[in-house]
């Protein structure tokens, strides 16, 4: 038995002045990163992280996750703030706690392949900023994502810690393309590119706890740099999976404190704080220090966010993951998915066909994007291909993915399925084997003169070469051009308690009664609306504030409770808010007079028009691309049914449609 695996108990007091362990476990809390992203669709303000930050930085960890992932985009978009103010902020409570953050190789923190100018300028403003430890993920652990990155991390003196995302395609560890010899040959490549840790990323859930050990143990055989186990909740076998990770000998796990853990997120500290106490394993952390941190989040902290838990379900765990393999995130929008076109009983089907549309595209990791990109060409391919042809209708992603663009899938893409994505695409139909960044155009200059004086500095720069429409958005509100919305702004305990008073009323009946719109006094501009939910009854209520006394002016019953927002899965892109049910249904645009005769281009799904390919008078061919719609974040490229000359066009970018609206007509 090796030294890692010996649980020896030496001391069996609270006390954190017990004798320092062998071979204590290192912890990286995740807290203010992956826990609000995971639980509350990354919405945790600078503000609320304030209260708890000089005591975390007295736990011992080993580095803190504040930052990257889907904060950046979800700070500026939706919160009114200033992502690099956040790192400069927190720096000055944590003053001996390295920093950490997840770094999406090529996508920064974005949701695309960047240029090469971006992305070296982005890592240097972050470590000049004060960022510490660069966690960096590529979707299909293609490391030539990495090649640009990693010499800047290592030029500004940083810590780089390579990831290996963790999937399967059986059950368990093994089969022909995710085996041991797979992690182990991903370990070596990143400790070749200097990596001074290593992160095993299972964003699923997916680890086994024998295979953590099997894992953890073979790394730690073959490999130097530290092993960091990253492994999510979301099918409850994950303080399992780290408790045989660590007789493993791992170095390093992730945790949250307790009310930023479990469901999505990551399991807690405090019990492996217990758990190991006294042991040769022992954190050394003051479990009284931890329990402050507790009291005062939830007291503080917590009910502002409670509203954005996913409460649809009482379990903590998603049986799903279990059965299917499939990450939560990517269930629910492929239910969603069916859902909205009618189709929610293919759902068995979906679950039977993915696999395969899996292995065709070159058996790439679920996470995302790639989860998305695969469960939506699923769907796709359930509901719309015939016995006699399959993918007819390729999203957009997958062509790219078939190019390249993404990178090298473990297994080569399907022949077949790639020539027929790629028949007309507009980079061309012969795919690259390149490291994709190198076919991108440098856009820093461009994003420069497009943003000009409104960019004060380079983190503003880099906001808008993200983010080109919400970051320049922001960077209005940010300089006094816009003001900015009351939606954005954070609601206060003192809120919170009015919902709860409101919602009592609103139980005792009294709430319905006073809605009377005409007696009351009008609505100012400063209204503020608050959704209150009463049982399975949902009420939109507007509050005023008047001479500092706030006053109900409205409380509209809306007939539909509205759905729970789902949890945002680990470096998913971030849910945009809850939609707010709409009190009466938009009026359905009336498509223009379609020609008595000809063949109709249908909607086959609802979506939004990106573009028309084809405008009226224009001859096409059979299967070439008529109209781009966008249905949940993918781009669908319609062909033309038959060869002939399009007689009308009815409607234009930007309108929605439903399954079904002809879209256009050929003669
Ligand atoms: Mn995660």
């Amino acid at each position: 038995m090796s030294d890692h695996t010996e649980v020896k108990m030496t001391a069996m007091n609270y006390d954190n002045d017990r004798p320092k362990a062998a071979n204590p476990l290192l912890i990286e809390d995740l807290s203010l990163r992956d826990g609000h992203q995971s639980l509350f669709a990354t919405r945790g303000r600078t503000e609320d992280m304030i209260p708890v930050a000089e005591r975390m930085d007295e736990i011992g960890f080993w580095a803190a996750e504040v930052w990257g992932g889907a904060t950046f985009d979800t700070m500026h978009r939706f919160l009114g703030e200033d992502p690099w103010e956040r790192l400069r902020t927190l720096k000055r409570y944590f003053k001996k706690t390295p920093f950490s953050m997840l770094l999406r190789g090529q996508n920064l923190v974005g949701y695309r392949n960047y240029a090469d100018d971006v992305a070296r300028l982005f890592v240097k403003k972050t470590a000049d900023n004060g960022m510490d430890i660069f966690r960096t993920f590529d979707a299909l652990n293609d490391y030539r994502n990495f090649e640009t990155v990693v010499p800047v991390i290592k030029e500004c003196g940083k810590h780089f810690q390579g990831c290996i995302c963790y999937t399967l395609t059986e059950a368990r560890l093994g089969g022909e393309v995710y085996n041991l010899e797979y992690y182990i040959k991903k370990a070596k490549e990143l400790e070749d590119m200097g990596a001074d840790s290593i992160c095993i990323k299972d964003m699923a859930g997916l680890m086994a706890p024998y295979d953590a050990y099997d894992l953890v143990k073979a790394m730690k055989e073959n490999v130097k740099p530290l092993i960091h186990l990253h492994s999510h909740f979301t099918s409850g076998m994950s303080p399992m999976t780290h408790f045989k990770a660590i007789e493993a000998g791992v170095d390093i796990i992730d945790t949250c404190v307790t009310p930023y853990a479990y469901r999505t997120s990551h399991a807690a500290l405090e019990p492996f704080v217990m758990s190991l106490l006294g042991t040769n394993r022992d954190t050394g952390f003051d479990i009284k220090a931890l329990a402050d941190i507790n009291e005062i989040l939830e007291r503080d902290v917590m009910p502002k966010y409670k509203h954005l838990l996913d409460d649809s379900k009482v379990s903590v765990i998603d049986i799903n993951v279990l059965l299917h393999q499939t990450p939560g995130g990517m269930l629910s929008n492929l239910v969603n998915q069916l859902k909205e076109m009618d189709a929610l009983d293919k759902i068995d089907e979906v679950y039977r066909q993915l696999p395969r549309v899996r292995k065709e595209l070159g058996q790439v990791p679920l996470v995302t994007p790639t989860s998305q990109i695969v469960g939506i060409q699923t769907v796709n391919n359930v509901l719309f291909d015939t016995p006699d042809e399959r993918y007819k209708m390729v999203t957009a992603q997958v062509k790219d993915l078939c190019y390249g663009l993404y990178g090298k899938t473990s297994v080569p893409i399907d022949s077949e399925v790639q020539k027929k994505a790629l028949k007309g695409y507009d980079r061309g139909e012969k795919p690259i084997t390149c490291r994709p960044a190198e076919v991108l155009e440098p856009e820093l200059e461009n994003a420069k003169k497009l943003i000009g004086d409104l960019a004060v500095d380079d983190e503003d720069l880099i906001i808008f070469a993200l983010f080109p429409v919400t970051g320049k958005k922001y960077l209005m509100q940010k300089y006094g051009k816009e003001k900015i919305p009351e939606s954005i702004k954070p609601i206060t305990l003192e809120d919170v308690a009015k919902q709860k008073t409101m919602i009592e009323k609103a139980k005792k009946g009294e709430l319905i009664e006073r809605t009377c719109l005409d007696c009351a006094p009008l609505k100012s501009e400063y209204t503020r609306t608050f959704n209150v939910f009463v049982e399975d009854e949902y009420f939109e209520v507007g509050v005023d504030e008047v001479g500092g006394a706030p006053v109900i002016t409205y409380a509209a019953p809306v007939s539909a409770p509205a759905p729970a927002a789902p949890a945002a899965p680990a470096a998913q892109a971030p849910a945009p808010a809850p939609a707010k049910p709409k009190t009466a249904p938009a009026p359905k645009k009336e498509p223009a007079p379609v020609a008595a005769s000809g063949t109709p281009v249908k909607a086959p799904m609802p979506g939004m028009v990106i573009k028309y390919e084809k405008n009226v008078g224009d001859t096409v061919n059979e299967g070439e691309t008529v109209i781009v719609i966008e249905a949940m974040k993918m781009e669908n490229a319609l062909p033309a049914p038959i060869s002939g000359v399009i007689k009308a066009v009815n409607f234009s970018s930007g309108d929605s449609v439903a399954k079904g609206d002809v879209l256009a007509v050929i003669e």
